[in-house]
C-alpha cells in the first residue's frame, strides 16, 4: 500500500496561489544567465499574477553538444529572484543529484520532466531522495502515450509521502509532427483524471505547439477542458534563447496569451453547465476531426499498397471483420448499434474514395 493514496492529493489552490482560478507557472525553457533569468522573472511577475516560475537548471538535450544547462551555478540567482520577487520556484529534477541539490537550495517544487517520467527506475530513485519531505512534484507525462508509466511515477511521488502534485500534460512525442511537436493525445490526461480525480492537471503548451502561432489554441483547448491550469516558456528575448527558442514567448506575450485566454473562459460563462458542456463538445469534435484526417490519410497509402499488389480495393473480409469489430467494442461502449453500424458504412465507403481517388499517383 503507498503512503498516500489519489484521496490524498491536495488541491492547487491548498499550496499555489492561482491566477483566476487556474495555476499559472511560467519561466524561460533554461536559466542561461543571470541577466536572463532575472529579467525574465521580473518582467513575468510585474505584468501580472504568476503561481510561480519555472527554471530548467540541467537540460536533457538529444544531441550532443547542445546547451546542457548551467547547473548548480544557477542556484544562487534562483535565490536572488525568489527573494526579489516573491514567487515560488519549480526546477526539474531528473538524476537523484539534482533532487539532492534542489533540497539542499530550497528550491520551492520540483518536476520530473518527460524522459523522467518514462523511466520507473529513475523515478523511483528521485522519490527515495525527496521521501519525508513533502515537496511538491510537478509529474510531466512521459514521451510515449503509456497512461500507466504516468500513473505508476504519481504513486511513486505519493508513496514517497508527498500529497502536493500536478500532472502536467506536456504532449507525446511522435514523428508525425506537421502541425505540433508533441501530439496531445486529450483522451490521456482525460483518463488520467477520471482515474485519479483528485489529481490537478495542467497543461504546457510550448512543448505541445513547439512554435509561439499554435500557444493560443492549444491554451483555450486545454481551458475548455477543465485543465486547472498552465505551464509556459517564457524568455525575457525568446529569439536569443539557447533552448526552444521558437517556442517561447516573452512576459508580454504570456500575459496576453493568458488574458485572451481568460476573456474567452469569461465570455463562455463556464458557470453556466450548458457553454462549459458546449466547450466539451467542441474540444471533443476538433480531436474526432484531426483523428478522421489522419484515418484517411492511412487509407490513401492503403490504396497505394493494394494498387501496386493488384488488389482489389473493396475486400468483404476484411470489411466484416472491422464491422465485427467495431460492433463488439461499441457495445461495450454503450453505443446504439444501429449508429454504430451507419457511422462505419459512411466511414467505409469514404476509405474506399480516398483507396481508389489516388488512382493516378506514382
Ligand atoms: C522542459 O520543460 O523544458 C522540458 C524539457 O520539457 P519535457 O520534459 O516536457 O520535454
Ligand atoms: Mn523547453
Amino acid at each position: 500500500m503507498p503512503a498516500l493514496s489519489n484521496a490524498d492529493i491536495m488541491p492547487a489552490s491548498g499550496w499555489l496561489s492561482l491566477r483566476n482560478g487556474i495555476v499559472l507557472i511560467a519561466g524561460p525553457c533554461s536559466v542561461e544567465s543571470r541577466h536572463q533569468f532575472m529579467e525574465t522573472a521580473k518582467q513575468l511577475t510585474s505584468g501580472g499574477k504568476i503561481s510561480a516560475l519555472r527554471a530548467g537548471v540541467w537540460k536533457p538535450r538529444s544531441r550532443l553538444g547542445e546547451f546542457e544547462g548551467v547547473g548548480e551555478k544557477a542556484f544562487p540567482c534562483l535565490k536572488e529572484a525568489k527573494e526579489k520577487t516573491g514567487i515560488p520556484l519549480a526546477v526539474e529534477v531528473a538524476r537523484p543529484r539534482h533532487a539532492e541539490a534542489c533540497l539542499r537550495h530550497d528550491i520551492d517544487i520540483v518536476w520530473l520532466g518527460a524522459r523522467t517520467t518514462v523511466n520507473p527506475f529513475m523515478v523511483q530513485e528521485i522519490a527515495n531522495v525527496i521521501r519525508g519531505t513533502g515537496i511538491p512534484v510537478l509529474v510531466k507525462n512521459p514521451v510515449s502515450p503509456d497512461l500507466r508509466l504516468w500513473l505508476g511515477a504519481i504513486e511513486r511521488i505519493l508513496d514517497a509521502g508527498t500529497s502536493r502534485i500536478i500532472a502536467v500534460h506536456r504532449g507525446f512525442n511522435t514523428h508525425d509532427n506537421k502541425n505540433c511537436r508533441n501530439l496531445p493525445l486529450w483522451e490521456i490526461p482525460l483518463e488520467l483524471k477520471k482515474i485519479m480525480p483528485g489529481i490537478p492537471v495542467i497543461c504546457d503548451p510550448s512543448h505541445i505547439a513547439g512554435n509561439r502561432e499554435g500557444l493560443a489554441g492549444i491554451i483555450h483547448t486545454a481551458l475548455g477542458l477543465d485543465m486547472e491550469g498552465i505551464i509556459i516558456e517564457s524568455h525575457y528575448r525568446p529569439d536569443t534563447a539557447l533552448t526552444d527558442s521558437f517556442q517561447q514567448v516573452s512576459p508580454v506575450e504570456m500575459h496576453t496569451l493568458i488574458t485572451k485566454a481568460e476573456a474567452f473562459r469569461e465570455q463562455k460563462d463556464f458557470s453556466q453547465p450548458l457553454e462549459a458542456l458546449r466547450e466539451r463538445i467542441d474540444n471533443f469534435d476538433n480531436i474526432m476531426l484531426e483523428l478522421l484526417a489522419k484515418r484517411f490519410a492511412v487509407s490513401s497509402e492503403i490504396g497505394r499498397i493494394k494498387r501496386k499488389n493488384g488488389e482489389s480495393i473493396v475486400q468483404p473480409q476484411r470489411q466484416q471483420a472491422v464491422q465485427k469489430e467495431w460492433m463488439q467494442k461499441a457495445g461495450k461502449l454503450g453505443l446504439d448499434p444501429l449508429f454504430t453500424g451507419k457511422l462505419l458504412q459512411i466511414l467505409h465507403d469514404e476509405s474506399v474514395r480516398y483507396q481508389q481517388e489516388n488512382k493516378n499517383e506514382k
